[in-house]
């Protein structure tokens, strides 16, 4: 039996929601055993994720958590400024923890997947038999194409240190897309979440900092040499007849 693969993803409404959500959907259906844990930034569920979540033909659970006011990125804010879907992935491990509370051999990684980044179905397979943390490069990401974990070229592999534009100093600098955690490892440590109180970029080295010492690393993907996952970023879509539209009474929601 493969273990489970627990995807936790934040998500927020805006018009390419939806087209979001597909693109991972898409990749998903192709990956076996995986448990799509959906968290909507609101302070309920919409009808929209609802339905797109019961067609999916995902296994899912669906949650919502809502991002307080003050910790919100504002429109003019730049990307930087606060740290997003923190509560939502929080949210995604408490719920891993209360269902599988008195499982005593929990098998299945965890993967927080932003609803944004293109995954590849390879990725998947490499983070399976994840066992304690495993690690590999993001494409296009912290002002360069690629960011990697530095790996040994020795008989045992393992994680050197890291090559970013960005602080490479980071005692694990790595971008949420860059790894996966074992499934009874994030259950025992109970300390293990993130936190808004992270300064700026720390926050993934932060959160394994309380699960891993840099030498415990899996690299995969090749020795880190393969880019299988990419953070990339969509471009806010052109909006500007919209509202003339929608005052004409033509129905456009999706
Ligand atoms: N997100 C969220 N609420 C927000 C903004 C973002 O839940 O107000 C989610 C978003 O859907 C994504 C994750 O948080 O899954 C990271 O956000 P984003 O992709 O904007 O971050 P970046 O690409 O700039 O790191
Ligand atoms: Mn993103």
């Amino acid at each position: 039996l493969l273990p489970i693969i627990y995807v936790i993803t934040p998500t927020y409404s805006r018009p390419h929601q939806k087209a979001e959500l597909t693109r991972l959907m898409s990749v998903f259906l192709h990956v076996p055993s995986l448990h799509w844990i959906l968290v909507e930034d609101a302070t309920h569920k919409s009808k929209l994720v609802m339905n797109f979540l019961e067609s999916s033909g995902l296994s899912y659970t669906h949650l919502h958590q809502s991002t307080p006011p003050d910790w919100k990125l504002q429109d003019n804010d730049p990307s930087w400024r606060k740290p997003r879907g923190v509560l939502q992935r929080n949210a995604g491990i408490k719920w891993l923890r209360r269902k599988l509370r008195g499982d005593r051999d929990p098998r299945g990684v965890v993967y927080f997947a932003d609803d944004d980044n293109t995954y590849s179905t390879e990725l998947f397979k490499e983070m399976r038999d994840t066992k304690t943390v495993s690690v590999w490069p993001v494409g296009l990401v912290g002002g360069v194409m690629v960011e990697r974990p530095l790996v040994s070229r020795t008989a045992t592999p393992h994680v050197m240190g890291w090559m970013t534009g960005w602080r490479p100093d980071r005692t694990f600098a790595t971008d949420m897309a860059g790894f996966a955690v074992n499934l009874a490892l994030l259950l025992r440590r109970s300390d293990a979440e993130f936190s808004f109180t992270s300064s700026i970029g720390r926050m993934e080295s932060d959160f394994l900092e309380k699960l891993v010492t840099l030498s415990q690393l899996e690299p995969k993907a090749d020795l880190c040499t393969k880019v299988l996952v990419w953070h990339t970023r969509t471009e806010r879509p052109n909006m500007k007849d919209e509202e003339r539209l929608r005052k004409a009474g033509t129905p456009s929601d999706q």
